[in-house]
């Protein structure tokens, strides 16, 4: 077995704090991978605090891992030791139904996607994340790096990143699109990015006025500033497609209202709460949709991507006796744009 450190939460109401467990011993396809870096996703937030009701306690955290490979089982072609690697939300998929064989992972129909924690792996064991010093995966759902890519600034692309890049993909957000974005956190500033980068006419919406420079150097074409009152009126019918990366309760008729006909309101961000929609916001033949992650094709598509355009996140890096502060940070959205914490300092 693999003695691993980190930190992990023992319930909804206590702060997260060090922890030792052990990760299997890689078998013939696994990798050993010594964590580097892994990023701080709102997703951790809510899982740890049982906000979305199906938290695994204890639970080691974190899903946008970036470190060295270690040790390689005898039947492994990706990876070879001292390569730097990858892991995001997902560690293993039942692998045989259509959506698994088709690359979609995040999806598999039989219910059967292993996530990297909060997560039981096929044999019953509870999964662990990224806030630690060692993480044993698959081969087959570990990433690879771009070598031009600064690896702390690279982890976030693997929740982040691959969660934006996938629905405007999806969603042809291009030349001659006009995209919004909602919220200027971790996803939202990965949205900016790609839309951008794809050639779509990018619109940012904001609570937050401290945010508005650096959304236009970010990629946006317009920043939209709705603490304003009246805001919507003037630009009711004008989107084609918007990504919602809103981690809290917020009205999504205002939004679908912005839709022109056919157009599609994605929704990304998972608050605790559900949310009300009237049927009349979607009369217009509008759609309400959501996306999840990205399949491991797609995340390595992504990365690739990455390479090419030279594109990583906004990072914060921060410590792990940090890490209860860079929570509640996260939380008043005031983080630019992404913490990623260093496996150093465990
Ligand atoms: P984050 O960094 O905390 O960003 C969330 C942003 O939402 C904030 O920066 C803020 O942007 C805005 N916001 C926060 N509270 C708000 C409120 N009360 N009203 C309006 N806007 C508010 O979070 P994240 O890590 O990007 O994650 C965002 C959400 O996506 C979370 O719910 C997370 O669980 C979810 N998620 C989903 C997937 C998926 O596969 N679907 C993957 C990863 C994460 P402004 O300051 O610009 O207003
Ligand atoms: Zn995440
Ligand atoms: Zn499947």
């Amino acid at each position: 077995m693999i003695a691993t450190k980190g930190y992990a939460a023992q319930s909804a109401k206590t702060p997260i704090a060090p922890f030792n467990y052990e990760h299997r011993e890689p078998g013939e396809n696994d990798v050993l991978i010594d964590i580097q870096f892994c990023g701080i996703c709102h997703s951790d937030i809510h899982q740890a605090r049982n906000e979305w009701g199906n938290a695994l306690y204890p639970m080691v955290p974190g899903h946008e891992i970036v470190g060295t490979v270690a040790r390689v089982g005898s039947k492994v072609k990706k990876f070879k030791v001292g390569d730097i690697a990858a892991i995001g939300c997902m560690v293993d998929s039942c692998r045989e139904c259509n959506s698994c064989k088709g690359g979609d992972e995040q999806y598999c129909e039989r219910g059967q996607t292993v996530y990297t924690y909060n997560s039981k792996d096929k044999l019953g064991n509870l999964t662990w994340g990224g806030y630690g010093n060692h993480i044993v995966c698959d081969e087959a759902f570990v990433l690879s790096v771009p070598k031009n890519l600064d690896p702390a600034a690279s982890a976030p692309l693997l929740c982040a990143g691959i969660t934006t890049y996938s629905p405007l993909k999806h969603w042809n957000a291009g030349p001659g699109k006009k995209v919004g974005i909602v919220g200027l956190g971790g996803l939202g500033h990965m949205g900016l990015k790609f839309s951008h980068t794809f050639g779509a006419h990018t619109v940012l919406f904001t609570t937050s006025a401290s945010k508005i420079d650096d959304a236009k150097r970010l990629g946006a074409d317009e920043v939209i500033l709705t603490k304003e009152e009246n805001w919507a009126a003037k630009h009711a019918g004008s989107f084609d497609f918007i990504l919602d990366c809103v981690s809290a309760e917020h009205d999504l008729n205002t939004y679908l209202a912005l839709l022109k006909r056919d157009g599609t309101l994605c929704l990304v961000g998972v608050p605790e709460k559900p949310a009300t929609v009237y049927a009349f916001s979607v009369l217009g033949r509008k759609h309400l949709s959501g996306s999840m992650i990205g399949g491991i094709k797609e995340t390595q598509e992504m990365l690739d991507f990455c390479g090419k355009h030279n594109i990583v996140s906004d990072i914060e890096m921060t410590s792990y006796d940090k890490v209860n502060e860079a929570w509640e940070r996260v939380i008043k959205s005031d983080v630019k744009y992404r913490f990623v914490l260093d496996a150093k300092t465990l």
